[in-house]
């Protein structure tokens, strides 16, 4: 205790921007009997100086993420290898505050120009944004291995609000003759399918679930060998993040709605290919695992591109399984259950408010 005492450096109410100060009192320690030893107060939340680096790169780094089109990059960005300026569009106090963070920890916080390929910069998004989108697509489809889905586990699928719960078939592909205004990331009028996780809370995400739903979930198991075109699987491209297919992908999966078009067009050529299904990485991977996509980056080098062991624990996988899987046999609905939320808990960042 005395040596983690003796490493502390400062604490919350050494500086003046309210929303620093809160993400200090998030991950400092609250000892009254402690002295700060930059400002002498006794009541603020005190962090020594591996706690109050990752309290900045919380706050100005990830805090700043700026979502563009396909990827995105943190407007902020912090090291130690500069000298300290002062940052244009944020407030005087944050900036009295990014002086003294300097001071104390020689890290300084900077306007950040990132890698283009952080932001879609890429040659296959390129592709898959133009009349080249075919060739895009057979890079893709040539690329990523076949894998049989797992005989062993649980499959889930939500429903809210069904009609008949108790139906097994309200956890098929909805019926093709019912009339339908939105599809998905992958399906459409011409492509049937359903969605499925092997998590059950990705499965409350992708639906979108409140406390007022009524949710069901009905827990699925393989009856045949599927073959599905795995698209979280990971292989060295020994090429730039520009002409990564897999940061491409990741980034096109990671997108929101305006880049359905993309997806359902790549999910109709797996169909034609005579693939069982998809394998692809949740929209929401970032959110259930707590790894932030747009900045884990290293010297501008993507983690997500380079190392296998982080790419294979940043994504969690979802399946598209084309067709009526359920009432062709190749699934099987072995229990049906209603799903209460009890609560929900939040891992948030103040951030910068920057203008
Ligand atoms: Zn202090």
């Amino acid at each position: 205790m005395s040596d983690k005492k003796d490493n502390i450096i400062a604490c919350s109410e050494c500086f003046k921007d309210a929303a620093f100060k809160y993400m200090i009192s998030l991950y400092g320690g609250l000892d009254n009997t402690t002295q700060c030893p930059h400002c002498g107060k006794y009541n603020g939340s005190k962090l020594d100086l591996t706690s109050l680096l990752y309290v900045m790169q919380l706050f100005f780094v990830n805090g700043t993420v700026h979502r563009t089109e396909y990827g995105g990059a943190p407007i902020l960005q912090m090291n130690d290898c500069r000298a300290y300026e002062d940052i244009e569009s944020i407030s005087a106090d944050l900036n009295d505050d990014c002086r003294l963070l300097y001071q104390m920890t020689g890290w300084c916080v900077f306007f950040y120009g990132p890698r283009l390929c952080m932001v879609g910069f890429n040659d296959i998004l390129d592709d898959l944004r133009s009349d080249r989108i075919n060739e895009a697509i057979n890079v893709i489809l040539s690329s990523y291995p076949v894998v049989i889905m797992d005989k062993s586990l649980y499959y889930y699928r939500l429903r809210l609000n069904p009609k008949n719960p108790d139906d097994v078939n309200e956890y098929d592909t909805p019926p093709a003759t019912i009339s339908r205004t939105s599809y998905g990331r992958l399906d459409s009028q011409d492509n049937n399918l359903i969605y499925l996780s092997s998590d059950l809370e990705t499965c409350i995400h992708e639906c979108r679930a409140t406390v007022e739903d009524n949710i069901y979930v009905a827990s699925l198991k393989v009856k045949k060998d599927l073959r599905l075109l795995d698209l979280t699987a990971y292989f060295d491209e020994k090429c730039t993040e520009f002409e990564s297919v897999r940061l491409a992908v990741h980034q096109l999966f990671l997108a929101s709605s305006h880049s359905y078009e993309i997806s359902r067009q790549l999910a109709n050529a797996i169909r034609d290919k005579g693939y069982d299904g998809v394998v692809y990485p949740s929209y929401f991977s970032h959110i259930r695992n707590g790894n932030d996509p747009f900045v884990d980056y290293y010297g501008g080098l993507s983690y997500f591109v380079y190392d296998e062991h982080y790419a294979e624990a940043s994504q969690i996988r979802n399946y598209a399984i084309f067709g009526f899987p359920i009432q062709e046999g190749k699934l099987e609905v072995v229990s049906v259950n209603r799903i209460r939320i009890k609560q929900v808990k939040y891992d948030m960042i103040l951030c910068p408010n920057i203008e």
